[in-house]
């Protein structure tokens, strides 16, 4: 897609901090990270937005999200539970959608945004 930032990331003709890819997925580091782990996950074939997709982007979709525990794992932000049974770590996974859903690049990602708190990001 022409003039995508990430479908440029995608196609190495914009530098990113890469830290996972497979056939289908590429993960990269936020430019402006919100928080000590700020990853997004995004499709290697070009979807403008979630609102886009439909049940035969459901296997794709399902990829993304898999991909998540093992990106929290790898960063260090994985839930886990102490010897007293209280969970610990974490993260959140956002996907912004259009101008009212504070989407500002139009091609779909997931943020997996985690990290020992506190965090940058104003509106997270
Ligand atoms: P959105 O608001 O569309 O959900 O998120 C877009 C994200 O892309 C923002 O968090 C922004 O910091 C990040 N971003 C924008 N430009 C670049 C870039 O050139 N490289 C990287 N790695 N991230 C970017
Ligand atoms: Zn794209």
């Amino acid at each position: 897609m022409e003039n995508c930032l990430f479908c440029k990331i995608v196609a190495d003709q914009v530098h990113s901090q890469k830290v996972y890819e497979n056939d289908d997925l590429l993960v990269f580091k936020d430019i402006f990270p919100a928080a000590p782990v700020h990853l997004l996950i995004v499709p290697k074939r070009h979807i403008a937005t979630l609102s886009n997709c439909t049940g035969s982007d459901a296997e794709l979709l399902g990829k993304m999200l898999a991909l998540v525990p093992v990106l929290a794992e790898q960063q260090g932000c994985a839930v886990k539970v102490d010897e007293a049974g209280n969970h610990y770590g974490g993260f959140k996974t956002l996907i912004n959608s259009g101008p009212d859903g504070g989407q500002e690049v139009y091609h779909l990602h997931i943020h997996l945004i985690g990290g020992p708190k506190p965090w940058n990001g104003k509106n997270i």
